[in-house]
């Protein structure tokens, strides 16, 4: 057998709503983006979605809307794709890293410690598709102490008044907490729509706005439109129409707009994601952890609960007393074996842009200690149940290899 990790689910409908697309004779930022932006709305329940051209840039975009720049603190877990410090580093300022607990979300009692007057933004990751403590770390940054500590210098900081939560959601697309969906969790969230996310336009992103009053989403989303086109007054949609030439540059803007014929992707299909795509991960997700509880070294990742739904984006699975190596030496045997698997992730302060930035993995042993035995197995919804039978027998051969050595 040959088993991919994550080939994009491509069918006939995702193919002619990028035919449609192409022959529409418009093939950039319009009508595939403004309905992709209704589905995520419509998904998530989320007053307003702005597409953009990555999560990256999306984060870079909200971090600048909230002023932060050199001097100001982001707190982020250790444990994520680099993107999350990125983001932060690109717009001048500080990530502050926090170890994470043992369903791979940011440990929440570390991050309040890791608090002070220059923290702007917590930027918390829900792992492989689950939701972090969103109760208790809205519940933090409203605090009477945390709220006085924070030290506003920016307009819409100033019309906060606290630390603003923007969730990393790269993998959380339709997880939920409490029947509320990812989006409505915290005051921004961004999905990523890359190729190996759980929809996807090939590269994408997308921005919920869930901001308290007295922001208005409405006007927001409109002023950040705007900023994701160079900060022009129209788009080149209605710039084209007879007539339409006349514009006005208003702000400097980034360029991050998605074009629609890579939102026809993501449209169709967001359009299939709850009554099918999703129900496929969940079918995979369980038929994993019901071959795997029967085997003493496997460590499941988190499994529902009455509140939380995962989006089973990822199946972060880890071997109970395996290092490092061995960890490695089981990936190598899987992939001999015809099965692509992955390692979710390598926590920053190891990679060699944090090392020299002075982050040290030794203050983060929960990251550690979760990479060093994870291993994360294929999860799509084009996998059959024999796939799975036979990924899971290659782990647990794998395993016995490996150990017995
Ligand atoms: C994929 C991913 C991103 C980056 O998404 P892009 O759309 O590729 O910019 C950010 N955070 C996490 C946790 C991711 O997995």
């Amino acid at each position: 057998m040959n088993i991919p990790f994550s080939p994009p689910y491509i069918d006939q409908d995702i193919i002619n709503e990028v035919v449609s697309s192409l022959e529409s004779g418009w093939i950039t930022t319009g009508p595939k983006v403004k309905a992709l932006e209704e589905e995520v709305c419509k998904l998530t329940k989320v007053p307003q979605a702005l597409c953009v051209n990555s999560w990256t840039s999306g984060a870079m975009l909200m971090l600048k809307w909230y002023g932060v720049q050199a001097g100001d603190e982001v707190i982020i877990p250790a444990y994520t794709y680099s993107a999350t410090a990125l983001a932060v580093l690109h717009c001048g300022a500080t990530p502050v890293m926090v170890d994470i607990k043992d369903d791979f979300t940011i440990d929440v009692i570390k991050l309040k410690e890791k608090i002070t007057s220059n923290t702007k933004v917590i930027m918390p990751v829900d792992i492989a598709g689950w939701p972090c403590d969103y109760d208790a770390i809205n519940a933090i940054v409203n605090e009477g102490e945390i709220k006085a500590l924070f030290q506003p210098s920016h307009a819409n900081q100033v019309k906060l008044g606290r630390i603003l939560v923007l969730s990393d959601a790269a993998h959380s697309i339709g997880a939920s907490i409490s029947g509320i969906e990812t989006g409505l969790l915290t005051d921004i969230t961004i999905f990523s729509l890359h190729a190996v996310k759980n929809v996807t336009t090939a590269e994408g992103g997308v921005i919920c706005l869930n901001l308290p009053s007295p922001f208005n989403n409405e006007e927001e989303y409109n002023y950040l439109r705007r900023m994701t086109l160079n900060g022009q007054t129209k788009d080149a949609f209605s710039k084209s129409k007879a007539g339409g030439w006349r514009y006005d540059i208003v702000d400097l803007g980034m360029k991050i707009n998605m074009p629609d014929v890579l939102a026809a992707i993501g449209l169709a299909q967001i359009r299939k994601y709850n009554s099918q795509l999703l129900l496929e991960r969940k079918r995979i997700f369980d038929q994993y952890s019901e071959l795997l509880s029967t085997y003493p070294w496997a460590k499941l990742p988190p499994q529902d609960t009455a509140n939380i739904k995962s989006s089973y984006h990822l199946y972060a699975l880890r071997i109970h007393d395996i290092d490092e190596q061995q960890r490695d030496d089981m990936i190598n045997y899987i992939a001999a074996n015809g099965v692509a698997v992955n390692v979710h992730f390598i926590p920053m302060p190891m990679l060699t842009l944090f090392k020299g930035l002075g982050y040290k993995i030794e203050d983060y042993p929960n990251a550690y200690k979760q990479y060093s035995c994870e291993i994360s197995l294929p999860i799509y919804p084009q996998l059959t149940e024999l796939q799975v039978d036979y990924i899971v027998k290659t782990v647990e051969n794998a395993y016995q290899e490996v150990l017995k050595r």
